[in-house]
């Protein structure tokens, strides 16, 4: 194939994979960064295109107008990738390289000296595909498998990119008057720089579509008004956590909670107000719990506790600190709304090894039932074995143990 097959071939594909990703841009507009990549394509077909005038085309379109499309391009692949961890663009850097060429083209004897001009062209596209790779690399918190192949490939695009210059000069000099091994370089390498623009494209979005797709069962699972693990979540969630927690020889505790005579909070102030009762506990629960403990709407105002290391004297203590952080928060709430909410709250512990969620969340609604039934706005503990009969509630906080 030689060079000007794939010279051709190249504009013809980047413009093909410019249009595939402003397409996927158009099915699904949240991920802006898409948008960038693909424009970034198009500007690189447009750029070969311009190229490819060389001769005929006035040398300020065919290389000066080219070239400046060309780094921009890269520029814009990395502010896509900005884009893409949420980070604003930056007009300047964007541009950085294509006024950086400009302006050495300014410097006398600049534009004669063939292997300077490959290095600055080569160090720009490096530099902005090693940006890309490292914003990529910033972003490594939110888990995408495709982020990794996305750095690497950036990384040894722009590794690649650098070495061209002195190699192609390397080993083409010696040889230079039968032309055929520069040639024949010149062809290697411009499949290579085609092969990575295929490769990056589709890289690229697989990890929008893996981004939507991880956005998409991360909603699945989570309550939209309290933003907790909704139901599925919780019992998915909590029953990895149980078996992880038996075979560490470590106990569980969890907690069913039901909001007192919610109708009348209802009724007497209206379903926003609940609503907003709703959401101050889940944000009493995120801050008086660990993050290692799990919090979840069960369904209407009844929402479910697992704690991990909790033994049952301190898994009291904390549903108690629960209790009455959600009533002076409540409280404090009621300062414009004159709302007085309180919870009742059940609390089982794991007993045998084979206990599963089912029946400690049974056990707790047992233990909700008899709070509810003893006036509300308390904790219970649910039945120790062999005493089926009443429970031991602790009702002095000087008998409880604090170690877990
Ligand atoms: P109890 O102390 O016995 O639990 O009395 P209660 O009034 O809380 O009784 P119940 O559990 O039967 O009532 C639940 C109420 O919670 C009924 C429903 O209107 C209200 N509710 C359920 N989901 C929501 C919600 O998303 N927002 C609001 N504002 N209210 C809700
Ligand atoms: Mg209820
Ligand atoms: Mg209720």
């Amino acid at each position: 194939m030689d060079v000007n097959t794939l010279f051709i071939l190249t504009m013809h594909v980047e413009a093909m994979l410019g249009i595939l990703l402003l397409l996927v841009w158009l099915q699904n507009k949240s991920t802006h960064g898409v948008a960038w990549w693909g424009s970034a394509h198009l500007m690189r077909s447009v750029s070969v295109a311009l190229y490819g005038t060389y001769g005929w085309a006035p040398n300020l379109v065919s290389i000066d107008l080219s070239s400046v499309l060309l780094f921009t391009s890269f520029g814009v692949t990395w502010t896509g990738a900005r884009v893409f961890a949420g980070r604003k663009p930056l007009p300047g850097s964007l541009c950085a390289g294509a006024i950086l060429w400009l302006t050495a083209c300014q410097i006398p004897g600049f534009t004669d000296a063939l292997y300077l001009r490959g290095l600055l062209g080569a160090s720009i596209i490096a530099t902005f595909s090693w940006a890309t790779a490292y914003e990529f690399w910033r972003g490594r918190g939110e888990s995408l498998v495709s982020r990794w192949p996305a750095i690497v490939l950036l990384f040894s695009n722009g590794a690649l990119f650098l070495m061209r210059t002195p190699l192609v000069t390397a080993v083409s000099q010696p040889i230079n008057d039968h032309g055929i091994l520069s040639s024949a370089w010149l062809t290697v390498m411009s499949a290579e720089a085609l092969l990575f623009t295929i490769a990056i494209a589709f890289v690229l979005l697989a990890m929008a579509k893996e981004r939507a797709e991880l956005r998409q069962r991360t909603a699945a699972m989570v309550d939209p008004l309290t933003g907790l693990a909704n139901r599925r979540a919780f019992l998915q969630f909590g029953e990895e956590t149980i078996r992880a927690q038996v075979k560490r020889g470590r106990p569980v505790a969890v907690f069913l909670l039901d909001f007192d005579h919610f109708k009348t909070v209802n009724d007497q102030y209206g379903h926003l107000v609940g609503d907003i009762a709703l959401r101050t506990f889940a944000e009493t629960a995120t801050r008086s719990l660990r993050t290692s403990d799990i919090v979840g709407r069960m369904g209407g105002e009844e929402f479910a506790v697992l704690l991990s290391d909790a033994n049952r004297d301190n898994a009291y203590l904390v549903a108690e600190r629960l209790r009455t952080n959600f009533e002076s928060a409540a409280v404090a709430l009621g300062v414009h709304n004159k709302v007085h909410a309180t919870l009742s709250i059940g609390v089982s512990i794991i007993q045998e090894p084979t206990d599963d969620l089912a029946l400690l969340l049974e056990r707790a609604d047992r233990a909700l039932y008899r709070a509810k039934a003893k006036g509300r706005n308390r904790v219970e503990l649910s039945e120790l074995p062999g005493d089926p009969s009443l429970p031991e509630t602790p009702d002095a906080p000087e008998r409880l143990s604090t170690a877990a």
